[in-house]
């Protein structure tokens, strides 16, 4: 059955799924709305100050979304007048700029929205707190330092989780690299519990290092219990 088909034995239903409930005369109607909203829009973006969405935090996305919401409705729904769309972009642009007052005046109103910097490597170790607080995905992070020519976590002296989501990392001199746990997945996955050889060895949990003399071996900051050879690669750039 070809769609000419369709249209001749039931008109009706192809006119539904095409047009739906709306007259023919809908349609320049909504190259109009379009228009107006699109500028509502654009204003409203100017308003919020905001020159990107790369840097968009959490709560800024939830109020892209609801103006997004109020922005697309009136286009294309008859029922939805226009006024009680802008009057949506008013509402949420003004409190979404008496919040970011609030977060510019008060430290803790800003850590409350905003969430804050969350430190994931200190000298070369996990800030195992954070770890788990943040409840953050170790084979996420190893593959975001590893894009970032990190091979074991002795070369890292600090990195950061950033508001935006993304990773900063600060890298020690290669002549103060230290040996550390290896994030390369042929070394990573050869763990151990039980230590045959003496050696300085990376808690696969923490990446803390220590000396092990035989035997299993318990890890001094996290109490992991888990091994990998500690390495000293430094950082290929
Ligand atoms: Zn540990």
């Amino acid at each position: 059955m070809t769609l000419g088909d369709i249209s001749q034995a039931q008109p009706s239903a192809l006119n539904k799924l095409l047009f739906g409930d709306q007259d023919h005369w809908f349609l320049p109607e909504i190259l109009l709305r379009t228009l107006v909203m699109y500028i509502v829009v654009l204003i409203g973006l100017r308003l919020m100050g905001k020159r990107g969405v790369r840097q968009l935090s959490v709560f800024e996305l939830v109020v892209i979304i609801g103006l997004g919401s109020a922005a697309g409705d009136p286009m294309f729904y008859q029922e939805v007048g226009l006024l009680s769309a802008v009057a949506v972009f008013v509402a949420v642009i003004t409190f979404y700029r008496f919040t970011t007052y609030l977060t510019a005046k008060s430290k803790k109103v800003e850590q409350l929205i905003e969430g804050k910097t969350v430190c994931l490597i200190e000298d070369g170790k996990f800030c195992i707190d954070s770890f788990k607080k943040e409840d953050l995905a170790q084979d996420e992070f190893f593959s975001e330092l590893r894009l970032k020519g990190v091979s074991q976590l002795g070369q890292v002296d600090r990195a950061y989780l950033e508001l935006s989501g993304e990773l900063s990392v600060f890298y020690f001199a290669d002549e103060a690299v230290k040996p550390g746990l290896s994030i390369l997945p042929h070394e990573f996955d050869k763990q151990v519990t039980t230590i045959v050889e003496t050696d300085v060895y990376a808690c696969t949990r923490c990446g803390n290092t220590q000396k092990i003399a035989g035997s299993a071996a318990v890890c001094a900051v996290c109490e992991g219990k888990k091994w990998v050879k500690a390495v000293a690669h430094k950082r290929v750039p």
